[in-house]
């Protein structure tokens, strides 16, 4: 069952977060809805730009659509990821996405704000809900100065005044996480000083937080150990402390580099250990199996599992 996006975040506010997970394949899309139906969790099933056009955007939405019949009983909704105008636009007119995101935030407050409000009020005509963002998402080095730090960050006292004048419905902010697998330099973590203020001036509004990956160390070793190349010292968000979050309005954690490692790993270790095989329903079986593991440990961890009942 497809809610809206706005739905599943007043039920979790402050209680549990809705894992929202990028698809890019059959495989994933499969592994995902199957974990949400084995442990009855609400989830977000996300697409980026380059998802869309990996193949076609109707190929991976039908693929969501097919998955949504074979699991009639899950509850989930569907985001667009990282759009421009063109992408959140196209998403809108398909009627088939709950809520798009609009990733103005490389631009000045004003310019982020124009671009956001010309996307919310589009959308707002077709009761899809908008994810804005504000601060900027990169990794943050050891040797650059608080100031240097902290520009990069949210500036809570620029949230009120942002999501009045945008309207926007949900709020990706920059608290020290990072996309990709190397998110952490050093063990700064999250900056929870910058979270419990933004809450305290926006109590009740979804946050949203973007890198939510853990980067499991004995991921990145496997890979390595068959072949991989990836930085030994890759660092992702520590479990703990994204479970606290949760008391402070995050409602939507973003995960994709996890679900790429687990990819890598799998193929690398499974080609290693069957040099015979070339058969991709093979390893695509097993990786199937691997993500829908791995999604009921974040279930878990975000204290969604059984939540569905909210819904019902
Ligand atoms: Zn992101």
């Amino acid at each position: 069952m497809k809610l809206t996006t706005q739905s599943l975040f007043e039920q979790c506010y402050g209680k549990y977060a809705i894992a929202a997970v990028n698809v890019f394949t059959m495989e994933q899309v499969l592994g995902l809805f199957s974990a949400a139906h084995k442990c009855q969790s609400p989830f977000i099933v996300q697409t980026t730009p380059v998802a869309r056009n990996y193949a076609h955007p109707e190929m991976l939405l039908s693929m969501i659509d097919a998955a949504s019949r074979l699991y009639p009983d899950v509850v989930y909704a569907l985001h667009l990821d990282h759009g421009n105008e063109d992408h959140a636009l196209a998403a809108i007119a398909s009627e088939q996405y709950t809520s798009v995101m609009i990733d103005a935030s490389h631009d000045n407050f004003e310019t982020n704000v124009a671009r956001t409000k010309n996307i919310v009020r589009k959308a707002h005509v077709k009761n899809i809900s908008v994810e804005a963002e504000l601060g900027v998402l990169s990794g943050v080095e050891d040797d650059v100065s608080i100031e240097e730090k902290y520009a990069k960050y949210t500036n809570p006292e620029d949230v009120v005044k942002f999501i009045e004048q945008t309207e926007c419905d949900s709020l990706a902010i920059a608290i020290g996480t990072s996309h990709g697998a190397y998110k952490f330099s050093g063990d700064q973590g999250l900056q929870f000083d910058i979270l419990k203020e933004i809450q305290q001036r926006l109590p009740t509004f979804p946050l949203v937080l973007h890198g939510g990956s853990a980067v499991n160390d004995y991921e990145i070793e496997r890979i390595n150990r068959f072949g991989g190349k990836l930085n030994a010292h890759a660092k992702g968000v520590d479990p703990f402390e994204l479970k606290e979050s949760i008391k402070y309005g995050i409602c939507k954690v973003n995960i994709a580099t996890d679900t790429r490692l687990i990819w890598a790993r799998v193929h690398r270790t499974f080609f290693n250990n069957h040099p015979e095989q070339f058969d991709p329903i093979v390893p695509g079986q097993v990786y199937t199996q691997a993500q829908k593991d791995f999604l009921i440990k974040k279930f878990e961890l975000l204290g969604s599992i059984d939540k569905i009942r909210d819904f019902k």
